[in-house]
């Protein structure tokens, strides 16, 4: 062929060129053409390091570049143009090819493609980039019919040929690659691979057949095909995160937007109307832009926060696992303590009976000592053993109708010697009608209310304490309550809602000389529950006494 005469024919004017609307086919292409850079550069831009968002960017540029070339095809009729951008085309469909094939390796197989399966298709494309500049590409160029350049048809065979190779290849991958994913993945490969294959069939079938039959309308479907892949595309980013993007629908709609005004200009011709659709654009474009960075800033926030609560429902489970790890210490350690512990009350004992022989005074006292001492330790084991019984559920109740009046009166007959001993009064105000018998655990109750008077004993100076019982209404329902007051220390409020919490102490306590633990109305709290009943403090403040209150149901039979 002489190109010299091509360049020398200048400009000719065609059938195809003036059947066809201009604006339509500036529409088609410089839409699809936008479109699948502004997501090509949206993945790329949001994860540079992602092998497949490379990838679909390379592919969106080449598919741009043909785009380019295909448009001045449609709309030049300068002949040195046609010429040059026609002979571009071959070599750019083959590239659109084997990156398709790349992209499904690196998106289906999430790994880089072996070396000899990139080999593969290198060396099929080489043909091509040889021909490309020689005769079996372009052979002529129509001045009569359509003003374009003739294509060597065993050229466009072959690369035609190639497209229908990796439509296969992709398809067999996909197979394979779907049986064995995940299910959450199964439903990427299957949009991922319509996409894909949709648009590869569409393009080298609309092309070939367009170079077939020289209806090169045909080819707009090829072109429209790749916007379908790239919505495609950007439904899986906004559903599945795909391309490693946290995209959101705002994001999406906001890019749309912008496409579709863009778009108008294709159409717009005065000048006028070409200014209103830029301002509108920069002004969407601002608009969009601000929406963009605040909901960024809230999703961020959002993921921040779901690191937070990872974090701490982590740190809550390890901290659960030591919890249950030191409640089963406790009561390892707990029942191993016991038996000596008892062992030395026994043997105090027999010792200040005289079981082996007289004592004089002052040995007598230091036994006295040594066994409030003991008896102290066994206290505390117990609660601890209490504790890890509540805490692991192994805590045994038994369950009896009991009458709380004589429960009452044995705390009463306890301790009445030691409220002596501490120049402390106890009364002991019974109710003053019959009270109904109750179903609870009496031994536990009788620990409870023990706990109470003791501690009322403890924390009280001067006056004394007062035990009651009285029926009570809990709700609609029958229930008995009883009080321990005292005229002692009193609670501050700050403390009140801390006071039945496990090892809680009040802060001023220690002035006292108070021995204790901070467990017992833990333990005690934990057996009214059981017991189907409330237990709370009540106190006006420091130095003003407190009341604790007990309620238990009377349960119908
Ligand atoms: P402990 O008496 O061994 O410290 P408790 O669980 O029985 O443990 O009591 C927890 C805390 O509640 C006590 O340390 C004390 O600060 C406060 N408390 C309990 N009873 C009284 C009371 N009658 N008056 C004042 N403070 C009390």
């Amino acid at each position: 062929m002489d190109f010299n005469l091509v360049s020398n024919i200048g400009y000719c004017f065609t059938l195809v060129k003036e059947s066809y609307p201009l604006e339509v086919i500036y529409y088609s292409h410089i839409t699809s053409a936008a479109v699948s850079l502004i997501v090509g550069l949206f993945v790329f831009v949001n994860d540079r390091k992602g092998l497949a968002n490379k990838v679909l960017f390379f592919l969106s540029v080449i598919f741009s570049l043909w785009v380019f070339f295909n448009l001045i095809l449609w709309t030049s009729a300068n002949s040195t143009y046609i010429m040059f951008s026609w002979s571009f085309s071959g070599i750019l469909i083959g590239l659109m090819f084997i990156l398709s094939l790349y992209l499904s390796y690196t998106f289906i197989a999430k790994s880089d493609a072996g070396l000899f399966k990139k080999i593969i298709p290198v060396l099929f494309l080489l043909p091509i980039i040889f021909l490309t500049h020689t005769r079996f590409n372009l052979v002529n160029f129509s001045i009569i019919n359509d003003c374009e350049a003739t294509e060597g048809q065993h050229f466009v065979d072959y690369y035609y040929l190639l497209g229908l190779f990796i439509f296969l290849w992709i398809l067999i991958l996909a197979i394979l690659k779907y049986k064995k994913a995940e299910a959450g993945f199964k439903q990427q490969i299957l949009l991922f691979t319509l996409g894909m294959e949709f648009f590869l069939f569409s393009f080298f079938v609309s092309g070939y057949i367009s170079s077939l039959t020289a209806y090169y309308e045909l080819e707009f479907w090829g072109i429209l095909s790749m916007t379908f892949f790239i919505g495609v595309l950007a439904f899986m980013i906004v559903k599945f995160k795909a391309f490693n993007i946290k995209l959101l629908g705002t994001q999406a709609l906001v890019v749309a937007q912008f496409v579709l005004i863009a778009s108008m200009f294709a159409f717009v011709q005065t000048t006028t109307n070409i200014i209103l659709v830029a301002v509108t654009l920069v002004l969407t474009t601002i608009a969009g832009w601000a929406l963009v960075r605040s909901v960024k800033i809230g999703e961020e926030r959002k993921e921040e926060l779901q690191i937070m609560s990872d974090k701490l429902a982590q740190a809550n489970d390890q901290l659960r696992k030591l919890d249950n790890a030191k409640t089963e210490f406790i009561s390892i350690a707990s029942h191993q303590l016991r038996t000596p512990l008892t062992a030395v009350k026994g043997f105090v004992s027999l010792l200040l009976e005289g079981s082996y022989g007289g004592l004089d005074p002052k040995q007598q006292d230091v036994l006295n000592k040594i066994y409030s001492s003991n008896n102290r330790l066994i206290n505390l084991v117990e609660d601890l053993l209490n504790i890890s019984r509540i805490e692991s559920g192994r805590m045994e109740f038994k369950f009896d109708k009991w009458k709380l009046e004589g429960i009452c009166q044995e705390v009463i007959d306890t301790f009445i010697l030691k409220a002596k001993d501490r120049g402390l009064y106890l009364h002991y105000n019974p109710p003053k009608e019959l009270l109904p018998e109750i179903t609870i655990d009496g031994a536990k109750i009788h620990e409870v209310i023990s706990n109470l008077v003791d501690n009322a004993l403890k924390y009280t100076k001067k006056g004394g304490v007062t035990l009651r019982l009285e029926p009570a209404n809990a709700g609609q329902k029958q229930a008995v309550r009883i009080i321990v007051s005292d005229t002692g220390i009193g609670i501050p409020a700050a403390e009140l809602p801390y006071l039945f919490a496990r090892f809680s102490r009040g802060k001023d306590i220690s002035r006292l000389n108070a021995g204790g633990t901070g467990l017992g109305l833990y333990v005690g709290k934990s057996m009214v529950k059981a017991n189907g009943g409330k237990i709370w403090a009540e106190s006006s403040g420091e130095g003003r006494g407190s009341r604790f209150v007990i309620e238990l149901p009377v349960r119908p039979d």
